[in-house]
């Protein structure tokens, strides 16, 4: 991150909670009677999780794994590693994944891989933002607030370098 990049918002506050709400309304007419686990994957999810779950009125448990397949900066080093994995069992369960953003797909390839091994009852994904045009592995999206370009966004829980997490709306830096 260098001191010229310019910052231009995406998507709205506004924009980003009338979106939440319409996912909120669809996993509720399949989540209500099923107790699910919703697995948030640190850290870029913690701002999204925190408001989606407020507008899901039925029982349900929350859970967070922390993975890591970007270094710092903008570049991913292709390999996904598990800073903090499950700490619930989830075999029976039903999970629904919540992501932040699926760029190339590596990510979300591996932690579906990693939490079919436990033999859920149901496993369906849930992310507030798709990069399709970067994908590398294929990635089946239940639940999706917006497609995106490609471009680096910060901000609702996204960083650059840890920073910009708490900007309220979704930018990109262009240099
Ligand atoms: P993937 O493994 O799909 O390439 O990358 C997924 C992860 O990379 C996301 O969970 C997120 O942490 C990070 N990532 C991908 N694209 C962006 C982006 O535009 N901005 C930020 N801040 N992180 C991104
Ligand atoms: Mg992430």
């Amino acid at each position: 991150m260098n001191s010229h990049s310019e910052r231009h918002t995406l998507f709205t506050r506004e924009q980003i909670e009338s979106a939440v709400n319409r996912l909120a309304v669809e996993i509720t007419q399949n989540y209500r009677d099923k107790n699910p686990v919703l697995i948030g994957i640190l850290k870029g999810v913690f701002i999204f999780m925190a408001d989606l779950v407020r507008y899901l009125d039925f029982p349900l448990e929350v859970e967070f794994v922390n993975l890591s397949s970007y270094g710092s900066g903008r570049q991913t080093s292709g390999r996904v590693k598990v800073v903090q994995g499950l700490s619930c069992p989830i075999k029976d369960r039903h999970v629904l994944v919540i992501e932040d953003i699926i760029d190339t797909g590596t990510t979300i390839a591996f932690l579906m891989d990693y939490l079919e091994k436990e033999k859920p009852a149901s496993l369906k994904l849930c992310t507030l933002l798709d990069k399709p045009s970067r994908r590398r592995k294929p990635v089946k999206i239940d639940y999706l607030g917006f497609d995106v370009p490609d471009k680096f966004l910060v901000g609702y829980g996204l960083d650059c370098d840890e920073q910009y997490r708490n900007l309220p709306d979704i930018c990109y830096l262009e240099e």
